[in-house]
């Protein structure tokens, strides 16, 4: 009988592109243990291997591990967020525990890694290309990174440190749930939703009807918090929400996060010691682009001294403003979005629903079609064979200008229940060389694009039309991976480099050259007005100088907390935070309110020591975008340098390397300041 239900598993018999009309939800979770339990045995002859550890024995096999497991979960984990049901979701319950502790047991497991240790010692003598020594590296260090190296009774305090920690920010992330769940702002008087478009009124009487209400409710959540404070012309309710949301987790209650904050800042702190690292920053940075604290606070700080004099242009002009149409006198942080939306409108009046007709999606994804084959010579083809989870999905062989197979590229566009908000980028096979074969990747992306009717075609906002952009860079970086180990592949690079493929693609959109290619009216086939394109430039970037100085604070206020020699020291989160803001404030602190109570990317996420990422990323993609500016934005020669040193490379190099090799010169923030405006 289980051989039967073996035989019968689709997950566990040998597939090429995943075998979707097959899988039915109950070969999930036994294809999933019986792939861990193949994936164990495949680590246990590593360990029992008589011979000594070498690069090939011990390094390769042990990155070769687990390849089953790995496809069997993305097909899984891929589905539970793009075609998810009640019953994935509670597989996915069960499962999730399953393989963290796996991961948790390869990790420490004592014998493998001395077998690793091995080999990294032996390192210098072995004369390994740059990327076999980036996989001994990264190897190597995952084990070390989590204590291998301790003396029994550190790495029991390790552990010990991890477990409070995981349930500190755990506790972290519930406490600021439980605020924004526990606040709601009932509006009974329609007058008081003067100035909110009809969709704003409509969502909110949802929710009111939801919660068995009469009338308008407004909560903490974004998509009700951010067209309140956008649109709301009653001034006193902004505030009253603005300060509701700036409290989340800070009040005196059993939800406040101070403790908690202190608590997480001085763990950390103690298990970056216990590793050998000065800070929590310098252990996260290690194995980031940047490297090191100094350079992200340098960076930063460069960053913010050029960006200042635009920040404080903009906010003298944003508050002038005010005053002239309202008599306010000092600009408030729940005026801003509310004023700058006016401006905006004022100044560029860039209707999008004027836009939308040139960009069909069927329009916009030739376009991005023929981008890729100007710069990097790949063709897509449309196929039909291809096994799909939903009939909305688009599939597509990949080849390059020679016919040589590259990639299956997968296309899901349009929302429906089930598909989580939101696009993102995914694969369900990754690149890697084995037994001399180059094994190409199979690519998705995901995204909720406005569904075509009967009438109309799926025509696409700007935003949209980026987005598209933004996730197909992130596939072209999967596609073109060319490299020997797949946990080098295509998008396994540092957090601080995975966006420039990404960003760097967007920049197209603003281009006329290759808006003339695709921004075509649907109706009319009429190139998208000039006009238009310098409008959609100029409010791209409009108040840059302030949101670059926004994005900063935070980032720095970031670096305060994990970059400090003495975090024990630290006994006021209100203080440390107005501190950290001292040279980024625009507006004036609102005393009841705290940010870094309620800022789960660095607290709960994993954004630690991270959150510069954002303008970092920014900076990669104008310097390098720059290039292609300068010599043309269809330049083979520098396409090619870029496919060669970056999109191909995957993590097998240290990015700075890579990216120096593409550009020549490190990344100067110039080509951002210049594109936001900001010189
Ligand atoms: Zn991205």
């Amino acid at each position: 009988m289980a051989l039967k239900k073996f035989k019968m598993n689709p997950l566990l018999h040998h597939f090429n592109t995943a075998p979707f009309a097959q899988i039915k939800e109950s070969d999930y979770a036994p294809a999933i243990k019986t792939a861990i339990e193949d994936t164990k045995k495949e680590i246990d002859a590593i360990v029992l291997n008589s011979d000594t550890p070498t690069f090939e024995n011990t390094t390769v096999a042990l990155d070769f591990t687990g390849e089953k497991l790995d496809r069997i979960t993305s097909v899984f984990f891929n589905l539970n967020s793009a075609e998810t049901t009640d019953g994935i979701q509670k597989i996915a319950k069960d499962v999730s525990p399953l393989l963290s502790e796996f991961k948790n047991d390869i990790i420490l497991n004592e014998a493998l890694f001395q077998r690793v240790k091995v080999v990294y010692n032996t390192k210098e003598s072995l004369k390994l290309t740059p990327e076999q020594s980036t996989l001994l590296e990264k190897q190597y260090k995952g084990f070390a990174r989590n204590g291998a190296n301790l003396k029994e009774a550190d790495k029991s305090k390790l552990r010990k440190i991890d477990a409070t920690l995981s349930k500190l920010s755990l506790q972290f992330g519930e406490n600021v749930l439980a605020e924004t769940n526990a606040f709601e702002m009932h509006i009974t008087d329609e007058i008081e939703l003067s100035g909110l478009p009809e969709s704003v009124k409509e969502a909110a009487s949802e929710i009111a009807k939801s919660k068995e209400k009469k009338g308008w409710v407004f909560t903490l959540d974004y998509p009700s918090y951010i067209p309140f404070m956008t649109y709301a012309d009653n001034r006193e309710l902004r505030k009253k929400l603005a300060i509701s949301a700036g409290k989340k987790a800070f009040q005196d209650n059993e939800f406040n996060n101070e403790t908690v904050v202190l608590e997480i800042v001085k763990l950390r702190h103690q298990r970056a010691n216990l590793l050998g690292y000065q800070t929590h920053a310098h252990f996260v940075l290690e194995e980031r682009m940047a490297e090191t604290p100094e350079k992200v606070i340098s960076f930063s700080n460069d960053l913010l001294e050029k960006a200042k004099p635009a920040a404080q242009k903009e906010f003298a002009e944003l508050e002038a403003y005010a005053k002239s149409i309202d008599n306010i006198d000092q600009l408030q942080k729940w005026d801003g979005a509310y004023y700058a939306e006016k401006l905006k409108k004022e100044r560029f009046n860039l209707d999008q629903e004027l836009l939308k007709p040139y960009f069909k999606l069927e329009n916009v994804i030739d376009g991005v079609f023929t981008i890729s084959n100007t710069l990097y010579d790949l063709k897509f083809g449309e196929v039909f064979d291809i096994e799909k989870y939903h009939e909305d999905v688009k599939t597509y062989t990949v080849t390059d200008t020679n016919g040589a197979f590259i990639a299956i590229f997968y296309a899901d566009f349009h929302p429906r229940p089930g598909k989580r908000n939101g696009a993102w980028m995914t694969s369900y096979k990754p690149q890697q060389v084995k037994n001399g074969i180059n094994e190409r990747p199979h690519i998705s992306i995901v995204c909720n694009f406005t569904k075509p009717t009967e009438t109309k075609p799926s025509l696409l906002t700007f935003n949209e039309v980026t987005t598209l952009f933004h996730e197909f860079g992130h596939a072209l970086h999967g596609m073109l991976a060319n490299t020997t180990y797949n946990s080098l592949s295509g998008t396994s690079v540092s957090w601080d480099f995975v966006e420039l493929p990404s960003q760097i693609l967007e920049n197209w959109c603003y281009e006329k050259e290759a808006l003339e290619l695709f921004a075509r009216h649907y109706e009319t086939d009429e190139v998208i007005p000039m006009e238009y394109v310098t409008k959609i430039k100029e409010s791209a970037s409009f108040h840059e100088g302030m949101q670059t100085f926004r994005q900063l604070s935070f980032g720095l206020l970031d670096m305060n907390w994990h970059g400090g020699d003495s975090p024990e020291k630290i006994t006021s989160v209100k203080e440390f935070e107005n501190k950290a803001f001292e040279n980024t404030k625009l507006y004036p602190d609102v005393a009841e309110n705290c940010m870094s109570t309620a800022f789960s990317h660095i607290f709960q996420g994993g954004y630690s020591a991270g959150y510069y990422s954002y303008k970092w990323a920014e900076v990669l993609d104008a310097d390098a975008f720059e290039y292609f500016l300068e010599k043309g934005i269809f330049n083979k020669e520098v396409a090619t340098r870029f496919k060669e040193n970056v999109l191909s490379k995957g993590g097998t190099e240290k990015p700075m390397e890579l990216y120096k090799r593409f550009r020549g010169q490190e990344p100067k923030p110039d080509a951002l300041l210049k594109r936001a405006g900001l010189l």
